[in-house]
C-alpha cells in the first residue's frame, strides 16, 4: 500500500510539473567521486549534489542506472521512470560519465588524488555458476547476460551486458528454456522469456516447495520462506522444486540439447546441517535449447576493491559499517550492494542517502543531511 501512495504521489508530480532541477547556489569547491550508478551511487550523488558538492558518477556500462536499467526487466520497472531522474540530475549538477571502467580506463589512485572523498558502489552481480559436465555448450547463458541483452534490445541501446562489455544476442524465441534457480532474477527470466515466445519455460529449483505460509522454525521478523508467485509465473511456466541438474547434454555439434536432472530428498544430518540426496531412478533428460542460471551472486566483484586496497567481510563484500560507511581506506566510502552483498533497491537507496550525510560529515565537519537516526528521533 504504502509503495502505490509514494508512486502515486511522484506520478502526479511529475505529470503536473511540479518535479523541476533546483538550482543549487552554493558550492562547496569539494569534489566526490561515485563509482556506480545504480540506486546506491544515483542517490549518494543527489543528496550531495544538493549540498554544493561537485560530483561525478563513473559507470562503465553505456547508461546509467544499473540494475535498475540493465537487471529489473521494464515490464517491471519502466525505463523512463529512471531516465527523468537522471535527466533531473544531471540538471542540477552531477555528471554521468558512462563507459569507464574505473580500475582499468580510471586507476583507484586517480581517484583518491583528484577527489576529495571517493564512494564505491559498484554493486554485487558475480554469478554463481554451474560447473558441471557441458558447461561450456552454446546456449546455456547466467540470467544477467540474458537480461542485460534483453534489456539494451528494448531500450534501443547498444547490444552490451551490464558491465559495459560487448555480448552476443541472447533470444528464447521459440526453444525449450529451462531458467535453473527458482528466485526473483530466475522469475525475470521467465517473463522475458515468456515476451520473446519462448517454446516451453521451465523452472527447477534445487531446495524444497516453500508453503503459503511461514513455518515456525521462520518466525517474524525474519524473511519469510513462503512460496511466492509472481505475474511472471502466472503468465505460464512449469515450476518445479527438489531437482538437481547433474549434466548440460549436447547435440554432438556443441550445442545444447538437454538437461540431465534428477529429484532429490533433503533431511537433516545428526549434526543438525540441511543435505539431500536423489531419489533413485528419477534421472531422466529434459530438452532444453536455452539454459539461463539464475542461481543467485556470490558478491562484488574484487579486482576494483583490490586496486584501492579495501578490506572485505567474510562474504567478500566490502568492508563498512552502517554508522558511518567508512571503508578500510581512508577517504573511500561504500554503500549499497557492494557493501550488503546482493539485496533490493529500497536498501541501495537508503544505503545511498546515509553514506552522503557521513562523506559530507567527513568533507564539512558537520553535516546538514538527514539520516535514519535523526528522523527517526524527530517522528
Ligand atoms: C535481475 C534482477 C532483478 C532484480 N529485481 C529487483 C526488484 O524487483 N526489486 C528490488 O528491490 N530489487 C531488485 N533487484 C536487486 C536490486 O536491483 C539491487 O539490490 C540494486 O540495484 C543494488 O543497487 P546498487 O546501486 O548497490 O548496485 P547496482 O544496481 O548493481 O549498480 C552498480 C553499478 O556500478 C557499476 N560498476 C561496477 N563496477 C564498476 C567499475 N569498476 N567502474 C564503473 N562502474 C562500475 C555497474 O556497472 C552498475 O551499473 C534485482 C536484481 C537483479 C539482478
Amino acid at each position: 500500500a504504502i509503495e502505490h501512495i509514494e508512486k502515486s504521489i511522484i506520478e502526479k508530480a511529475f505529470s503536473k510539473g511540479w518535479v523541476k532541477p533546483e538550482q543549487i547556489l552554493n558550492r562547496t569547491g569539494k569534489k566526490i567521486a561515485i563509482v556506480g550508478s545504480g540506486p546506491a551511487g544515483m542517490a549518494a550523488a543527489d543528496q550531495l549534489n544538493k549540498v554544493g558538492h561537485s560530483v561525478t558518477v563513473f559507470e562503465r556500462a553505456q547508461s546509467p542506472g544499473g540494475l535498475l536499467r540493465f537487471g529489473i526487466p521494464d515490464f517491471k520497472l519502466d525505463k523512463s521512470v529512471v531516465e527523468r531522474r537522471i535527466q533531473l540530475m544531471e540538471a542540477e549538477g552531477v555528471v554521468f560519465k558512462c563507459g569507464v571502467n574505473v580500475g582499468v580506463d580510471v586507476k583507484a589512485d586517480e581517484l583518491r588524488t583528484e577527489y576529495d572523498a571517493v564512494i564505491l558502489a559498484g554493486g554485487a552481480t558475480t554469478p554463481r555458476d554451474v560447473p558441471i559436465k557441458g558447461r561450456d555448450l552454446n546456449g546455456i547463458h547466467f540470467a544477467m547476460d540474458f537480461l542485460s541483452a534483453n534489456s539494451s534490445k528494448v531500450q534501443k541501446l547498444k547490444l552490451e551486458s551490464h558491465k559495459g562489455e560487448k555480448i552476443e544476442s541472447v533470444w528464447a524465441t521459440d526453444k525449450d528454456v529451462v531458467v535453473i534457480g527458482g528466485g526473483d532474477t530466475g522469475s525475470d527470466c521467465v517473463g522475458t522469456s515468456n515476451r520473446h515466445g519462448a517454446k516451453s519455460i521451465t523452472q527447477f529449483e534445487i531446495n524444497l516447495k516453500p508453503g503459503p505460509i511461514r513455518d515456525l522454525s521462520n518466525p517474524w521478523p525474519e524473511y519469510p520462506f513462503i512460496l511466492r508467485t509472481s505475474t511472471s509465473h502466472e503468465e505460464g511456466c512449469e515450476r518445479e522444486w527438489s531437482i538437481l541438474t547433474k549434466e548440460f547434454v549436447g547435440d554432438g555439434k556443441g550445442n545444447l540439447q538437454a538437461l540431465k536432472i534428477v529429484d532429490i530428498e533433503w533431511f537433516t544430518e545428526k549434526d543438525g546441517r540441511k543435505s539431500f540426496k536423489e531419489v533413485e531412478n528419477s534421472e531422466r533428460d529434459v530438452p532444453c535449447e536455452l539454459a539461463l542460471l539464475a542461481i543467485g551472486f556470490v558478491g562484488p566483484e574484487q579486482p576494483i576493491l583490490e586496486q584501492f586496497g579495501i578490506e572485505t567481510d567474510v562474504r567478500s563484500n566490502a568492508k563498512a559499517n552502517l554508522k558511518d560507511f567508512k571503508t578500510s581506506v581512508d577517504g573511500v566510502f561504500a554503500a549499497g550492494d557492494i557493501r550488503r552483498g546482493q539485496s533490493l533497491v529500497v536498501w541501495a537507496i537508503s544505503e545511498g542517502r546515509e553514506c552522503a550525510a557521513s562523506v559530507d560529515e567527513f568533507l564539512m565537519g558537520e553535516t546538514t543531511l538527514e539520516r535514519k537516526d535523526a528522523s527517526m528521533l524527530a517522528i
